[in-house]
């Protein structure tokens, strides 16, 4: 049997991780595993997860971890396809959780670096809309094809309540303190490929030059 690949996707908020994987599992039927999607349908259930959750992806920071790792190991425990893991882990402490779950299967694993710099970002993500459905868009930089509704699924689509300014500069504190350490975790374990792409250019660019970096 094939070994499977997992891919971990590093970036700050408003890299284009989620619009990067979505193009992914288009074209090479990836399961996107996301804990941020998963944690928005959970405070949208009003469910016990939901409600832990709520008061910290409000504010950006990190939901406590025993909120999304043992799920997201159970998610790539059953995953029958190669997978992507769309902002997990985000700290060192998932981290070590992980490469311990790792051990014991064999996985071809990759690190997909987005590399945004904190200044594009407040632009990033102040244009951004996405819907219930997962699909992210941006008014600018990638529109969707009707104003303001989804072209997967139609329904309309919202501006994410952790957007704001505020709370902007709180996730990129966040990414800074917890989640760029990670890049120097992974770069000093070789069984991890290390990859990282400008994600500047337009959407994609940046597509075709991982697909590239991916397949070589
Ligand atoms: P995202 O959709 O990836 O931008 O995630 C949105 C929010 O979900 C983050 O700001 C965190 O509050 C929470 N979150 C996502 N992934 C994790 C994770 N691996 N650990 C803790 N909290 C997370």
């Amino acid at each position: 049997m094939k070994q499977k690949r997992i891919i971990i996707l590093i970036g700050p908020p408003g890299s284009g991780k989620g619009t990067q994987a979505d193009l992914l599992v288009q074209k090479n039927k990836y399961n996107q595993l996301s804990p941020g999607m998963m944690l928005r349908e959970e405070i949208r259930n009003k469910t016990a997860i939901g409600r832990q959750a709520a008061p910290y992806v409000k504010s950006g920071k990190l939901v406590p971890g025993n909120l999304v790792v043992e799920i997201m190991l159970g998610k790539i425990k059953h995953s029958r396809r190669n997978i992507i893991l769309d902002g997990f882990p985000r700290s060192l402490d998932q981290a070590e959780i992980l490469d311990k779950f790792f051990k014991a299967r064999a996985f071809l694993k990759y690190v997909l670096e987005i590399d945004v710099p904190n200044s594009d970002i407040y632009k990033r993500i102040g244009g951004r809309r996405s819907c219930n459905c997962g699909k992210v868009y941006h008014l600018e930089l990638n529109p969707p094809k009707k104003r303001g509704l989804c072209d997967a699924c139609g329904a309309k689509l919202k501006t994410r309540s952790d957007s704001k300014e505020a709370v902007i500069r709180e996730r990129i504190g966040v990414y800074d303190n917890q989640t760029r350490p990670l890049i120097k975790f992974y770069k000093k374990r070789k069984e991890y490929e290390y990859i990282k792409v400008d994600g500047r250019p337009e959407i994609k660019k940046v597509h075709e030059r991982i697909y590239k970096k991916l397949m070589d």
